[in-house]
Order: structure tokens, then C-alpha cells, then sequence
């Protein structure tokens, strides 16, 4: 299966992709933590990339493509991917397109999580992530176990540097502006599935985006 998450920032792309590869088995192609991993290890693209992503701004169409090309170039994309936080541009939208379209492959299903702007910013600024094995949390919907400690027993509960309110407000006007001309592009092509993830629980959504995907 082919897949694309789409939605806002703090819209359940992550969450949900991560409960999707144990149904599913497919991997996670995640262009945030590709490019987090990049700056984390100060690599070129990194610093270039770090920039944009603290202004809440998007990293040039080019940069992300190339990264995204190579990765679903890769053995374990064979029989399926979960593309999160990609496409993000109708350039990028039709640069997949024409990918997939040469390797004989095509999307089966866009699954669009639709949030509300207020709930996206109370969802983000209150996120922390395990720095050990990436669980999710937030510090008053889902919070850890015990304060400050992931399930994992890791005691390295991390915020993202763009997670704060300034930032988020910024990430909501870049997807508006920019990618959600997304949902038409795949509307118009039969692919979208539309989630309205306002007021759920990530259980709550998981179980639609089930139905939705016949899983
Ligand atoms: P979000 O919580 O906003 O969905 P992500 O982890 O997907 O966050 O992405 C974080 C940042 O990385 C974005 O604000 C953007 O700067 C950059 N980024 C991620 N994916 C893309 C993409 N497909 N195109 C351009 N920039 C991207
Ligand atoms: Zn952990």
C-alpha cells in the first residue's frame, strides 16, 4: 500500500504513521525527522535546512525531493511506503507524481487529518518527544507514566526547538498558504480520504483512519 498523511502541524501524521506501521508494515517516511537527523548530525543539507525550520518556514521544494526520491529508492519501499510531512507543496505533489509514475507505481490512498488552528497550537506546544525511542507525548492529553519519564524508563523527555507558539503560528500560515492546496490536487484525483481529527483521541482517530484505509 502507497500511502500519504497529510494535515497541519500537530494534526496526528507522526502519531498515527506509527500505529499504522504495526497494521500495516510499512515503513514511516517521515521528511521532519529525515531533516531533524540531518541537522542533529550538522551534515551540509542539515545547516542549510535548520534555518528554515526554526522560522517555521519550509525547506526549498529541491532539497526535500532529492531526499525523498533517494529514500523511496531504498529495499523496504518495495511493497509500500507512508509518506508523513510529504508531499507539503503542489510541486512537490506533482514531483511524486511523476516518481511514481516512472517506477510503475501509484498512491492508493491520501489520508487527511483535518484539526482546528487553536487545538493544533495546544496539541504542539504541549508535545514532548522521548529522546530514546521517539515515543509521543503531551504534557496534559497523553502524558507520561511518571513526570519527565518515557514508558521506555529513558528520563530524556524532549521538546522540539520549532514546537513553540511563535513558531507554531508561523507552521500553520506556511500550511494554509502552502500545502493545503494539497487537498484539492488529491481530491480532484480520487485520492483523498478526509479525517476530521478535532475533539478525538489518537485511539479515536486511529479507528476512523482504519475504516477509511478498509484495514
Ligand atoms: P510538523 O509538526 O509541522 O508536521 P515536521 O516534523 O513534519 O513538522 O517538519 C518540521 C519542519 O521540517 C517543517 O516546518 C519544515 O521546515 C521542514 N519540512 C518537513 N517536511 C518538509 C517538506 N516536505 N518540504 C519542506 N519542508 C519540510
Ligand atoms: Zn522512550
Amino acid at each position: 500500500m502507497d500511502l500519504i498523511l497529510l494535515g497541519g502541524p500537530g494534526a496526528g501524521k507522526g502519531t498515527q504513521a506509527k500505529k499504522l506501521v504495526a497494521l500495516l508494515d510499512i515503513p514511516q517516511i517521515s521528511t521532519g525527522d529525515m531533516l531533524r537527523a540531518a541537522v542533529a548530525n550538522g551534515t551540509e543539507l542539515g545547516t542549510k535546512a535548520k534555518a528554515f525550520m526554526d522560522a517555521g518556514q519550509l525547506v526549498p521544494d529541491e532539497v526535500v525531493i532529492g531526499l525523498v526520491k533517494e529514500r523511496l529508492g531504498e529495499a523496504d519501499c518495495k511493497s509500500g511506503f507512508m509518506l508523513d510531512g510529504f508531499p507539503r507543496t503542489v510541486a512537490q505533489g506533482e514531483s511524486l507524481e511523476r516518481t511514481l509514475t516512472e517506477a510503475g507505481r501509484t498512491i492508493d490512498h491520501v489520508v487527511s487529518f483535518d484539526v482546528d488552528d487553536e487545538e493544533l497550537v495546544l496539541r504542539i506546544t504541549g508535545r514532548r518527544t522521548c529522546g530514546k525511542c521517539g515515543a509521543i507525548y503531551h504534557l496534559k492529553y497523553s502524558p507520561p507514566p511518571q513526570a519527565d519519564t518515557c514508558a521506555c524508563g529513558a528520563v530524556d523527555l524532549q521538546q522540539r526547538a520549532d514546537d513553540n507558539e511563535v513558531t507554531v503560528r508561523k507552521r500553520l500560515e506556511t500550511y494554509h498558504s502552502q500545502t493545503a492546496p494539497l487537498i484539492s490536487f488529491y481530491a480532484e484525483r480520487g485520492l483523498l480520504r478526509e479525517i476530521k481529527g478535532t475533539g478525538l483521541s489518537p485511539d479515536g482517530v486511529f479507528e476512523k483512519t482504519r475504516e477509511v484505509l478498509g484495514r
